[in-house]
């Protein structure tokens, strides 16, 4: 399997209308090989999608790849990956044919696959009344027919690891980013997707059971996106983070400033459940890899005593634990170096609060706040993202 560059095969001369694709296969790795036939899947890999396209759907030229992009795009959007989770092996078949047809129904063009003689679903092929796919799973789901299966199914979705709730919403908002850029450079957007902005163009395409993600994560996301933006810069330099498998490395966001790490500071004194900071610390750990930031989860009461590396979410997970007592945020404004990015997870209530300054930094930190205590407060520190409760207890 090898790495391709998708952008530059469909690039040239590409219609108004799909250029939106362009900005997504920035954030996209793309795969082929010619040993697979009239194969197309994406799957998810810490928060980023990739996708694979058989090379023989690559040489039949720029539509039917475009076609074929798009398609992935949107089961990835939409959430399908999410919705294979805990599922069988029959029950995943036919969710694919469902979520196939559901596609075919508005947003990607069908009769380019049939005109490649590939047979895509479609509410009609599979004699199926036209209805969201959640719908029509539940109906089907208890009387699985294999023959059906075996008639209608020709994707191969449904063989690829199914993601969480989590990994899937850092995956729709890797997308939902990226129409934003298309968007703010003028470029008209896709059917049946929306940018971050929610001005509610297209969403109200065919399905709606997309998975919510808190306001809070979004912003956090961004965030660390744009702090991440400030100092990489597109290089075909070589970066080892970037490695995609048999030595081959791709082209990557390249550090500017090595000196720069990324600090998210728990305040363990806090009374906040494990769950709860399960959300934000697997939303910063994809956020971290995909931007490829290196740096440390600090735990601290009144010094900083335990540095875990910021992507190995278990061990961060049990040190949350382990904590309790009084906080003091100055030890933590101590250990950090101007150059670094730092969040704090907290919920306000620091024994210090009034004599905090965060002046040397080069980037202000972020509060994150799980309770408006001291917001105004905390705004002249840094930047200030609060986390409805609501949002922590009902969030799934
Ligand atoms: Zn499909």
């Amino acid at each position: 399997m090898r790495n391709v560059n998708l952008s530059k095969l469909i690039n040239y001369n590409i219609q108004e209308k799909d250029k939106w694709i362009l900005y997504q296969l920035e954030n996209i790795n793309c795969w082929t090989d010619s040993t697979k036939k009239q194969t197309a899947y994406c799957y998810s890999k810490d928060g980023n999608l990739n996708i694979f396209i058989s090379h023989d759907i690559i040489r039949e030229g720029k539509q039917l790849l475009t076609e074929t992009i798009k398609h992935e795009i949107y089961h990835a959007y939409y959430g399908h990956l999410n919705g294979m989770l805990h599922k069988n092996k029959a029950q995943r078949q036919l969710l694919n044919i469902l979520y196939d047809c559901s596609i075919h129904q508005g947003p990607v063009n069908h009769s380019i696959f049939t005109k490649h003689n590939m047979n895509p679903c479609t509410y009609a092929s599979c004699d199926l009344p036209i209805l969201p796919p959640h719908v029509l799973y539940d109906k089907m789901k208890d009387n699985i027919s294999q023959s059906f299966i075996l008639n209608h199914l020709n994707d191969n979705l449904w063989e690829q690891s199914p993601i969480s709730d989590v990994e899937q919403s850092v995956l729709q908002n890797s997308i939902e980013q990226a129409l934003d850029k298309a968007e703010e450079e003028g470029h008209a957007l896709p059917n049946g997707l929306e940018g971050g902005t929610s001005k509610g163009k297209g969403r109200e395409g065919f399905e709606m059971d997309i998975v919510k993600h808190p306001k809070w994560l979004k912003e956090l996301i961004h965030t660390i996106k744009n702090y991440g933006q400030d100092y990489k810069h597109k290089s075909w330099h070589r970066e080892p983070r970037q490695e995609i498998g048999g030595g081959i490395m791709k082209r990557g966001l390249t550090n500017g400033k090595s000196k720069t790490r990324f600090l998210f500071a728990i305040d363990c004194s806090a009374s906040m459940s494990t769950q709860d900071i399960r959300i934000c610390v697997s939303a910063i750990h994809s956020a971290s890899v995909r931007e490829g930031l290196q740096g440390e989860a600090l735990f601290f009461d009144t010094h900083v005593d335990k540095k875990v590396d910021i992507r190995d979410t278990e061990s961060i997970l049990k040190q949350v634990e382990l904590y309790g007592g009084g906080t003091e945020f100055n030890c933590v404004l101590q250990y950090a170096s101007p150059n670094d990015i730092l969040v704090f997870w907290t919920d306000g209530g620091a024994w210090d609060l009034h004599q905090l300054n965060t002046d040397k930094f080069i980037h202000k930190p972020t509060f994150v706040l799980t309770t408006d205590w001291k917001q105004k407060w905390y705004s002249k520190l840094g930047k200030v993202i609060t986390v409805p409760k609501e949002d922590l207890t009902d969030w799934r």
